[in-house]
C-alpha cells in the first residue's frame, strides 16, 4: 500500500505567499490610475485632491483583522469616482516624503528604530507585524506613511496655491518626534509645516484637530517656538494619556452630542483665527467622534460631521485663508461613509461641483 505523500511546509509557505501576491495585485481600473506620480487638476472652484495607490496597506487580507478599516481611503476615492464627483486625472498623486524631509521633525534615532518590526507592531497596535521580516515590514506599513505624508505636504503646497486641498489619508497625530504610537508612523502636518516654513512659503500656521482622540504628538512636535497655533477638541478621558498642551484644548465628556459640539466649535473657531492669525490651517478632520465607533464613546452621527467640516471651511474661506484637510481617525464601519458624504459636501458648496 502507498503512503500518503506528505505535504511540505515550504511547499505552503509557498501558495500562502502567491496568493497574497495575487490578492495584492488585484486592483479597480481607478486604482490604476493614481498608481504612478503626476499632477492632476484642481476641481472648479480650486478644491485639489490627493491620492494615490501607495496609500494602502497591502498584506494579503491580513490588513483585515486590524481594528481600523485599513480600506478606507481606498473606498472614499473609489466611490468619488463612481459617483462621479471626481475623474481620476484629476487626482494629484504625490511623491513619498523624503528622508530629510522626515529628519526635519523626526531624530535620526526614530528613524533607525523603525528598522525593527516590534517597534512598528507597537505603533500601529498589531502584534502580528513583529514577525515579520523588516524588509518586509518597511515596504508594507512605512512605504504607505511615507506616500501619505507626501501628499499632506502637496495637498498643502496645493492649498497655498489654490485655496482649498484634501489629501485622501494622513492625520497621524499621536506621531511625536522620538517615537510612534496610536497607529501614528510620521507627523505629516508637522513635517509639512516645517518644509513649508523652510521655503519661505508660509509662517504663521493653525492646526484645528477635531479628530476624537487629542492630537499629543502633533502638539509635541510644534511645541517649539509660536509659530503653529494648535486647537484641538477631544474626548478627555480616553486615549492619549497623559495629554499634552495644546495653545486651546476643549475636552468635551463622553456622549457629546452634534449640537453640543457644533455649538462649541461655532464658539472657539473665531477665536482661535484670530489668536493664531495663520497663513495656511492643517484640518485634521477625524471621525472617530460617530456614535458607533468602538474607540471613543461620542455621540454624533455623519450629519454633524458634514456640518462640522463645513463649518471649518467655511470660516478658512470666510478669511481668506488656505486650507488643507486630513483624514486622521475614524474606526467605525461607516467612517468612510461620512467622510465620504464631507467631501462631497464640500465639492458641492465650496467648489461649486455640480450634478447636471
Ligand atoms: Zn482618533
Amino acid at each position: 500500500m502507498r503512503r500518503p505523500r506528505k505535504i511540505r511546509p515550504t511547499l505552503i509557505v509557498l501558495c500562502v505567499l502567491l496568493a497574497a501576491w495575487l490578492a495584492c495585485s488585484i486592483r479597480p481600473p481607478a486604482m490604476k490610475q493614481v498608481m504612478n506620480i503626476r499632477d492632476g487638476e484642481p476641481m472648479p472652484g480650486g478644491l485639489c485632491v490627493v491620492y494615490g495607490d501607495a496609500y494602502q496597506i497591502r498584506l494579503g487580507g491580513l490588513e483585515k483583522l486590524h481594528p481600523f478599516d485599513i480600506r478606507k481611503y481606498e473606498r472614499i476615492y473609489l466611490r468619488l469616482v463612481r459617483d462621479g464627483l471626481i475623474e481620476p486625472s484629476e487626482v494629484f498623486v504625490p511623491t513619498p516624503i523624503s528622508t530629510v524631509n522626515l529628519l526635519r521633525v523626526h531624530s535620526l534615532e526614530y528613524l533607525e528604530d523603525l528598522k525593527k518590526p516590534h517597534l512598528i507592531a507597537r505603533y500601529m497596535e498589531a502584534g502580528a507585524v513583529s514577525i515579520l521580516p523588516a524588509s518586509v515590514s518597511d515596504a508594507a506599513f512605512l512605504e504607505p506613511f511615507r506616500a501619505a505624508t507626501g501628499g499632506t505636504l502637496l495637498a498643502a503646497r496645493l492649498a497655498i496655491e489654490h485655496g482649498m486641498a484634501v489629501n485622501l489619508g494622513g492625520g497621524y497625530h499621536h506621531a511625536e518626534p522620538d517615537r510612534g504610537g496610536g497607529f501614528c508612523i510620521y507627523a505629516d502636518m508637522p513635517i509639512a509645516i516645517r518644509v513649508l516654513q523652510s521655503e519661505g512659503l508660509i509662517r504663521r500656521v493653525m492646526v484645528v484637530d477635531l479628530d476624537v482622540h487629542q492630537g499629543n504628538g502633533t502638539a509635541l512636535c510644534v511645541a517649539a517656538g509660536d509659530d503653529v497655533y494648535t486647537l484641538d477638541f477631544h474626548q478627555g478621558d480616553i486615549y492619549p494619556t497623559p495629554k499634552e498642551a495644546n495653545d486651546r484644548d476643549v475636552p468635551l465628556p463622553a456622549g457629546t452630542t452634534d449640537d453640543e459640539f457644533l455649538a462649541r466649535l461655532r464658539a472657539e473657531l473665531p477665536n482661535a483665527f484670530d489668536a493664531a492669525r495663520p497663513d495656511i490651517v492643517f484640518y485634521q478632520s477625524g471621525v472617530d467622534g460617530l456614535s458607533n465607533d468602538p474607540l471613543a464613546d461620542f455621540a454624533m452621527t455623519i450629519d454633524g460631521m458634514v456640518r462640522r467640516d463645513a463649518i471649518v471651511f467655511a470660516e478658512a474661506k470666510r478669511r481668506g485663508v488656505p486650507i488643507v484637510m486630513v483624514l486622521g481617525g475614524g474606526y467605525s464601519a461607516d467612517a468612510w461613509l461620512a467622510q465620504f458624504r464631507s467631501i462631497r459636501n464640500l465639492l458641492e458648496v465650496f467648489a461649486g461641483w455640480n450634478r447636471e
